[in-house]
């Protein structure tokens, strides 16, 4: 792994997501959903058919996209990201940066306690991350 190289990467787009004027936390998106999800499983035990478990494929994808934003910190959406400070708020970002070894697109890989930038192209490609 190489990672003597500094890399700027770029937030070209940093956008609080915002609900009713409040920036929106992930526990609160996570609390939201799990009451979500009891109350389609709940439905489904008392009338029976199919219905509720089909809505409730809705909040069952989005808490399963909460529960990657809240483990890796970060999720992508083609050249958009969601990401999550270290107090919980989310962001909705557009990272910008160019592999100096291949000129792909650049990534930020967020693991444990570790930031690091990978390469799209090829996932030797990695770099301390410098955020501007
Ligand atoms: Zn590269």
């Amino acid at each position: 792994m190489k990672k003597n190289k500094k890399i700027k990467l770029k937030r070209e787009i940093e956008k609080p997501i915002k609900v009713f004027g409040k920036q929106l936390k992930l526990t609160r998106v996570l609390l939201i959903l799990i009451v979500g999800l009891i109350y389609f499983i709940s439905l489904y035990f008392e009338i029976r058919t199919l219905t509720p478990l089909i809505i409730g494929i809705i909040p069952a994808i989005l808490f399963i996209i909460a529960l990657i934003v809240y483990q890796n910190r970060i999720i992508y959406f083609g050249n958009y990201s969601i990401e999550c400070s270290n107090a919980g708020d989310l962001y909705l970002t557009k990272l910008k940066g160019r592999c100096p070894t291949c000129d792909g697109q650049l990534k930020i890989v967020k693991k444990f306690n570790t930031e690091y930038i990978q390469c799209q192209n090829n996932s030797e490609h990695k770099f301390y991350l410098e955020v501007n």
